[in-house]
């Protein structure tokens, strides 16, 4: 691999304690960190007195309290989700009972993919329904503040980041993070319309992203561009196996990831068949039968 990422993994918090970011921005950080969450969910609360939230978190007691309780005399107002994995909706249910709050989201989980008649797997929140469905390009207007809706379909078919007019900011949720790469995991996750919507963040005019998982990203183009340089770096690798007469993922897997874990071998696969879900789509290989971990590739010349 050439590219670099430019990853941060300073990340300073406390959990369970709102933390004032910017002057619009504040954060509580959820007690769920792991291998996908980083040190946990990043609830974020917008404006003061009557606020947005964006994330509620997963379904943690004391993160739930601890946001009632440091917004004791303010008022959510809205309750924003970039997309229904389980660390990220499930605990709007709680804060939305306790405001009356209505929630906004693209759809329930799954909701990019279902209306192309395709089945989602279980493993996102299939208990979360918005009250309001939101497109991209929607403006959502609150007291000193503005929220304007960008689609990012790839790590999930339902996939929202959030731009705070007032900040020149972007919340990106789990699209881009500042620690490491999203996972893609199809059918719900899908490579093509991930790489897409990277270049949609390209296209944009941000300063800042705050992800829901560690701290905020700066250099924001750079960054996006090496997220890009990585993905096309892993497509080289898999035209180069396929050139060299691999024609399965498992044997393509120890080749590519020479500097893994082979525990994590599984994984890897999985963002290889991710990978080559998009190469299928440009044409740049085909596949005998029906695409899958298991099937056999090759180069289409
Ligand atoms: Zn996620």
């Amino acid at each position: 691999m050439t590219t670099k990422i430019p990853f941060t993994f300073k990340y300073d918090f406390e959990y369970n304690k709102l933390e004032q970011l910017t002057p619009l921005i504040r954060r509580v950080t959820a007690r769920n960190p792991s291998g996908f969450t980083f040190q946990g969910t990043g609830t974020y609360v917008i404006g003061h007195g009557d606020v947005a939230v964006i994330d509620p978190g997963p379904m943690i007691d004391e993160h739930i309290e601890a946001l009632k309780e440091s917004l004791k005399g303010e008022k959510i107002t809205h309750i924003l989700i970039t997309h229904t994995h389980m660390d990220h909706s499930p605990a709007a249910e709680p804060l939305k009972a306790y405001w009356a709050t209505p929630t906004y989201a693209y759809g329930p989980h799954g909701a990019g993919r279902i209306e192309q008649g395709v089945p989602v797997e279980e493993g996102g929140d299939m208990d979360f329904k918005p009250d309001v469905r939101i497109k991209n390009g929607d403006i959502i207007q609150g007291k000193n503040w503005t929220i304007e809706c960008v689609y990012t379909p790839g790590h999930t078919s339902n996939h929202m980041c959030f731009a705070l007019k007032e900040e020149n900011a972007l919340f990106t949720g789990d699209h881009v993070m500042g620690w490491s790469t999203s996972v893609i995991g199809p059918p719900d996750g899908n490579m093509t319309e991930y790489m897409e919507s990277l270049q949609v963040l390209l296209d944009r005019d941000e300063d800042i992203y705050w992800p829901t998982h560690g701290t905020c990203i700066k250099d924001v183009k750079n960054y996006i561009q090496s997220f890009i340089n990585h993905r096309l770096e892993r497509e080289q690798q898999i035209l180069d196996c396929l050139d060299e007469g691999f024609s399965m993922i498992k044997d393509m897997v120890p080749v590519m990831y020479t500097e893994t874990d082979p525990a994590m071998y599984g994984a890897a696969a999985r963002s290889v068949f991710a990978a080559m879900l998009r190469m299928l789509d440009t044409g740049k290989i085909s596949c005998d039968g029906t695409p899958s971990l298991t099937g056999e590739y090759r180069l289409v010349l």
